[in-house]
């Protein structure tokens, strides 16, 4: 028996990273994924890999999200599950960020999550989840982030209010929310077929050894294990709340 036995869940950004490792777990937990990114190439693949549906989906886009919550339906004819995970970092500070590139944040990050609530809620039946993906800047301030961390913050709030809203239907509303995870975001060298990734992973471990008091950056299956949890049977009595996933980054500052 898997933990999602009979589910259909849509998984935005899922052709990499956290996404795919998500797409994964999900469909070795008995899920119908269905993998939703820009990404087509890479989307197809892993799809084809695991056997689930691709649909080509920019979140920032009300017409797609349409056509994808349509494609879901037709290929399994309900949708149980929502995991909002689609999202972009820009590094700027604050009085330097055009608004053009401030705006793209949002509409990726925080326009693209409230669609995909507003558009799959309706679909979902008594037990249905939806997990919006934030971050740890969306419950604190990073220096050089400030769009990101605006529309993680943002993420956090849509997640109670969708909570609140939906809870008399059955569905539950829950974030992630992770520290630092070696994907291709905050390790941009996975994206260079050159770089030498043991040398990277060093690197980055060095870094986090002294920011992170587990001393390590997390992995994406860390954060889909968090994202099943929210999704199964398992957190049944929790919604409305953001899970933070960061090595104890957030616990505070040492000083011994
Ligand atoms: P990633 O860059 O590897 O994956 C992001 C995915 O989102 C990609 O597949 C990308 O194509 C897709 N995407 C981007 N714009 C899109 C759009 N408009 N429509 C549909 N798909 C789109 O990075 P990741 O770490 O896997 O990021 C997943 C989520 O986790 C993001 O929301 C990110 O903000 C969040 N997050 C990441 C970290 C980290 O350190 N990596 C930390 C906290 C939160």
């Amino acid at each position: 028996m898997g933990k999602l036995d009979g589910r259909v869940v849509i998984v935005t950004g899922a052709a990499r990273g956290q996404g795919e490792q998500e797409a994964r777990l999900f469909t070795a937990e008995g899920a119908r994924v269905v993998v939703a990114d820009v990404l087509d190439e890479q989307g197809e693949a892993l799809a084809k890999e695991i056997g689930a549906t691709y649909v080509h989906l920019d979140v920032g886009r009300e017409d797609d999200w349409q056509a994808a919550v349509a494609a879901a339906k037709d290929a399994h004819g309900h949708v149980d599950g929502l995991v909002n995970n689609a999202g972009i970092l820009r590094f700027n500070s604050l009085l330097d960020t055009p608004l053009d590139e401030f705006m793209r944040v949002v509409q990726v990050n925080q326009v693209g999550c409230f669609l995909g609530i507003r558009a799959v809620a309706p679909e979902m039946a008594d037990g249905g989840t939806i997990v919006n993906t934030a971050s740890y800047t969306g419950l604190t301030g990073m220096a050089a982030v400030g769009s990101y961390a605006a529309t993680k913050h943002a993420v956090i709030g849509l997640t109670r209010v969708a909570a609140l809203e939906l809870a008399g239907r059955g569905i539950r509303v829950n974030a992630v929310c992770p520290g630092a995870i070696d994907t291709a975001m905050s390790n941009p060298a996975r994206l260079d077929p050159d770089a030498d990734l043991q040398e990277t992973a060093k690197g980055l471990d060095r870094l986090y050894r002294k920011l992170v008091p587990l001393g390590r950056v997390g992995q994406p299956e860390e954060v889909a294990r968090l994202a099943l949890f929210l999704t199964s049977e398992d957190s049944s009595y929790i919604t409305g709340q953001p899970f933070v996933i960061d090595g104890g980054w957030l616990a505070g500052v040492s000083i011994i």
